[in-house]
């Protein structure tokens, strides 16, 4: 029966078609991450980037930002020159973003992300956690690093599955914008937003050291002194009850802290050749 559909050419046209949505992005989507691994990532950039600037609007709008104050200042400082070192080293990594930094005015909040497209969000409560701009430094340059390091569309493309294959491929074939909502959703769970969503997927342990492993080099080029990135994971692992949001959706280990101090002889190399060192910069 299907042999015959196939050799009256009605169901060749179908499969043919759904062969290829579901093998072109093993074709087209592999390719070399920030950090030199091959990755798949087979959703279209912009897709991800507008969803992401339109949740980080909608956070904006939710939420108290804290403006013109000497720490939003700090905050605005440690990010332009972490975002300096990804455009000068990572271009290729960071065309289409459009950065921009926010400091919520969320004092009980102890979290930090960067979207898909370079849209940073710091909450108030992790900066006495962090203490001092270094230590800002390595979590928004690991924040950073997983947007560089595009691991929400790798998430994507590994966790939500044929569906959004489609959509995706469908929307990459289309232009088409009306992505349904349930997608949208899924989405936004897969790039780290889908907390609102009661769903909040940790990144993976490999996602997590490539992003302390290349956070730990931008800020140290930025001019950051890179031993506060371990001095900060013990800080926040010894804050027991109040433990961070943060560490909800990039679980720790003790190897972390033993991979960063594993680096940081790499790391000091690249700060010394910082053009401006900056040591701990100044404390929040
Ligand atoms: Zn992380």
């Amino acid at each position: 029966m299907i042999l015959q559909l196939l050799l009256e050419g009605k169901m060749i046209k179908q499969y043919t078609l759904y062969l290829i949505l579901i093998l072109s992005p093993l074709f087209t989507g592999c390719q070399s991450n920030a950090l030199g691994r091959n990755a798949l990532t087979i959703m279209p950039s912009s897709m991800l980037n507008s969803q992401a600037e339109q949740a980080y609007a909608d956070e904006k709008q939710k939420n108290k930002i804290i403006k013109n104050t000497r720490q939003s200042h700090l905050v605005q400082q440690v990010a332009n020159r972490l975002i300096m070192v990804a455009n000068r080293d990572y271009a290729n990594y960071c065309q289409g973003f459009n950065w921009e930094v926010v400091l919520f005015d969320k004092p009980k909040v102890k979290n930090a992300y960067c979207m898909p497209g370079g849209k940073i969000a710091i909450y108030s409560g992790i900066l006495p956690v962090c203490q001092n701009e270094a230590a800002l430094a390595a979590v928004m340059g690991h924040e950073i690093s997983h947007a560089l390091l595009r691991h929400g569309n790798e998430r994507v493309s590994q966790q939500i599955g044929l569906t959004t294959l489609m959509v995706g491929a469908n929307y990459a074939l289309n232009k088409n914008e009306n992505v349904s909502s349930v997608q949208k959703r899924n989405i936004l769970i897969a790039v780290g937003l889908g907390s609102e969503f009661g769903v909040a997927l940790p990144f993976s342990r490999m996602h997590e050291r490539e992003a302390d492993y290349l956070g730990l080099r931008l800020m140290a080029k930025a001019g950051y002194i890179p031993s506060e990135a371990p001095a900060l994971w013990k800080r926040m692992q010894a804050n027991g009850k109040s433990m961070p949001e943060f560490l909800s959706t990039h679980p720790s280990d003790a190897s972390r802290i033993k991979d960063l101090e594993s680096k940081q002889q790499e790391a000091f190399s690249l700060y010394r050749l910082a053009p401006h060192k900056y040591g701990k910069g100044e404390n929040f």
